[in-house]
């Protein structure tokens, strides 16, 4: 069943990981797809990927935390597509993980400028051409930094997730007059390529706490999440199907906050 038939959606971080499976989701669902990364040949995959299914797609080579290439790049795919229904704020880093003191202010700023400032950009700039049509907005947060706070360096990573949240509530707040519906996913572990570009520093490994799992505590014993099954929730929230549901966070996490 095609839920985005004729629609346009942009994805963030479209190149890989729960970007990538989200992209093709969505155009296997009827979507043309604008695809924004930085410039990277498995962008230009899933672009090929998506117009072998006879649907649309084109690839904007961007930084999300670059507010005047953003804005650019929006239009742009706003005009080439004629109109734009779905944006999927999901670009993110973990950035640089170290014990608060070893914490640089430039890795700070790393880790917000994309994940924070990155989802603010991609909203403020994609808001005009959704007006007036009426839309849905989804924003990649994590458990980390709402339910869960186990990952040691982590300070910046959980701060920009939580904020992330609180962005989308206000977003959901003040665009309910538009139509625009704005949720946050909170993705549990899932199998991606985000641990490639995960530093750290030598003082981590000083803070460390191991953490013993008792026997058995998988609760859905299939391990971690793959990106389809959060790129299922994404098409979900995307689609009308899902129009009484904004400004929520919804988990997916195998209940492994429960643990
Ligand atoms: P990934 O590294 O596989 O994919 C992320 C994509 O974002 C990459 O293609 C990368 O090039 C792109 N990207 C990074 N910085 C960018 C920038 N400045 N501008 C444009 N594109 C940029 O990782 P993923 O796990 O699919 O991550 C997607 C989102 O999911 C992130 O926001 C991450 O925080 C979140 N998340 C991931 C997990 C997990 O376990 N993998 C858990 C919770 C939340």
């Amino acid at each position: 069943d095609h839920l985005l038939a004729g629609k346009t959606a942009l994805v963030t971080g479209a190149g890989s990981g729960i970007g990538r499976a989200s992209a093709l989701k969505l155009a296997r669902a009827g979507a043309n797809v604008c695809l924004l990364d930085l410039i990277d040949e498995r962008t230009e995959d899933v672009e090929k990927e998506i117009r072998g299914m006879g649907r649309e797609a084109e690839f904007y080579d961007v930084n999300v935390s670059d507010p005047v290439r953003m804005e650019r790049a929006i239009r742009a795919a706003a005009e080439r597509f004629g109109r734009l229904d779905v944006v999927f704020a999901n670009a993110g880093i973990n950035g640089t993980l170290a014990p608060i003191e070893d914490l640089t202010p430039e890795s700070w700023d790393e880790t917000l400028g994309i994940n924070l400032r990155g989802t603010f950009l991609t909203v403020k700039y994609a808001v005009p051409h959704m007006k007036g049509k009426g839309g849905s907005i989804v924003v990649t947060s994590s458990i980390n930094g709402n339910r869960k706070f186990s990952g040691f360096g982590m300070a910046a990573y959980s701060s920009s997730k939580a904020a992330q949240v609180a962005f989308t509530k206000m977003a959901a707040l003040e665009l309910a007059r538009y139509r625009i519906r704005v949720n946050a996913i909170c993705p549990g572990g899932i199998e991606t390529n985000i641990g490639d570009s995960t530093k750290s520093t030598k003082e981590l490994d000083k803070i460390r706490i191991p953490v013993k799992y008792p026997e058995g505590s998988q609760p859905l014993e299939h391990g971690p999440g793959k990106p389809e099954q959060v790129a299922d929730l994404v098409l979900f929230l995307a689609s009308d199907r899902s129009n009484h549901i904004t400004g929520t966070e919804v988990y997916i996490d195998g209940a492994e906050t429960l643990l």
